[in-house]
């Protein structure tokens, strides 16, 4: 980004809105850590940023060494667990010489870590596949890691188990209980400390909740359930995707819009045309009458999303002209209703944002500042 340059298409970040549900993650599981999910690029909320927002989760968690380092280099001293653990001994250092937590999930894993000489400097997360099918050790191996563990037990910094939930999102889906209790019967027998939930398994399955909660989707204010809305969960949205008329139009019947020209006009009309296209990540596959808000009037796309840029009807807000802003989603348009609108779910939305895309922090409210300038970071 530019400095000086406004960049018209941006996401604000508001840190209120991430520290909030951060707390309601807390309200939620009294007694249980918190290890906030800030992978992805926080799902698209800026990875330092959140970090520093968030220092006060009990850890973080990413999906990759390289994000641990990126977050350490970046003076963050909050306990990072990386969430695909390592490969090869090149990694495990990395482990060391960074003080990640690798998750481990695999007996490759497990013999690297008999030879190295740093063990006990490490914390492990030992993750028990309990019918998600992806990560972890499968059932049947169970007996083999207990007495790996039963062997090294205390030559290491410490040691959670953990599991995860494929289903939790689907409060009818029995899977998720069994899961639990899967995962449960084997824990009692070990002294470490558990870890089972997802954002749904806090918000909806008590028994999950363990020591150690891993709330991702939440912290942003986003649902992770199709049923119920992020506001009647007690979560606000942390992100405005937020673009700028860039040219108005007069148009005339039969004139037709944008690239195939299938959308044609029937009578005379007022188009917008706003800065966003799906080379920032706006999705290119919505429903027909996906709506846009300007000036707080919902107004809806037509035609073809294409890379730059999409148009708008604005019979609904005569006002608008060049400059105005066009509100894409957040607040005032739940991210859950166009994820709905665009068949994909909240994840890919926020996860797709582009680079070009810049954050930028929402000003918070000072009593001693009467200031509404936006701070612009780089990414
Ligand atoms: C991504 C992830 C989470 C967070 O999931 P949400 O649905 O975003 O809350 C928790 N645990 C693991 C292992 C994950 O990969």
């Amino acid at each position: 980004m530019i400095e000086g340059v406004s960049p018209s298409t941006r996401a604000l970040v508001d840190s209120s809105a991430l520290q909030h549900n951060l707390r309601q993650a807390r309200q939620q599981a009294p007694d249980s850590r918190v290890m906030a999910v800030i992978k992805a690029n926080a799902y698209g909320h800026g990875l330092v940023r959140v970090a520093r927002v968030l220092e006060d989760a009990d850890a973080l968690a990413v999906a990759r060494v390289k994000e641990g380092i990126v977050l350490r280099n970046a003076g963050i001293t909050t306990r990072i667990v990386v969430l695909q653990g390592f490969l090869d001994r090149d990694e495990l250092d990395a482990y060391l010489n960074f003080q990640l937590e690798p998750v481990i999930h695999g007996f490759h894993q497990l013999r690297l870590l008999a030879t190295c000489s740093y063990l006990d400097k490490l914390h492990l997360w030992m993750k028990l596949d309990t019918g998600m099918n992806r990560l972890g050790f499968r059932q049947p191996d169970w007996n083999a890691v207990h007495e790996w563990v039963g062997h090294y037990r205390d030559k290491w910094a410490g040691l959670t188990w953990m599991t995860h939930l494929a289903n939790a999102d689907d409060l009818a889906d029995a899977a998720t209980i069994k899961q639990i209790n899967l995962f449960n019967d084997f824990t009692s027998n070990q002294i470490e400390p558990t870890s089972i939930a997802n954002s749904a398994g806090v918000l909806s399955w008590k028994q999950s909740h363990a020591d150690w909660i891993r709330p991702g989707l939440m912290l942003y204010g986003v649902s992770p359930f199709t049923d119920r809305t992020a506001s009647e969960l007690g979560l606000h949205p942390a992100m405005t995707l937020q673009s700028r008329l860039v040219s108005c139009q007069q148009l005339q019947p039969g004139d037709s819009v944008g690239y195939g020209g299938d959308w044609v006009c029937h009578q005379s009309m007022r188009l917008g045309v706003v800065a966003i296209g799906y080379g920032d990540g706006y999705p290119r596959s919505i429903q027909a009458g996906t709506f846009v808000v300007i000036h707080g009037i919902p107004v809806p796309i037509i035609g073809r999303v294409s890379m730059d840029m999409l148009t708008v009807d604005l019979t609904a807000s005569p006002e608008a002209c060049e400059g105005d802003e066009v509100i894409l989603w957040g607040n005032q348009l739940p991210i859950e209703t166009l994820a709905k609108s665009s068949s994909t779910i909240p994840y890919t939305l926020l996860c797709g944002i582009t680079r070009r895309v810049g954050i930028v922090d929402v000003p918070q409210v000072d009593a001693n500042s009467e200031s509404k300038k936006q701070i612009v970071v780089e990414r």
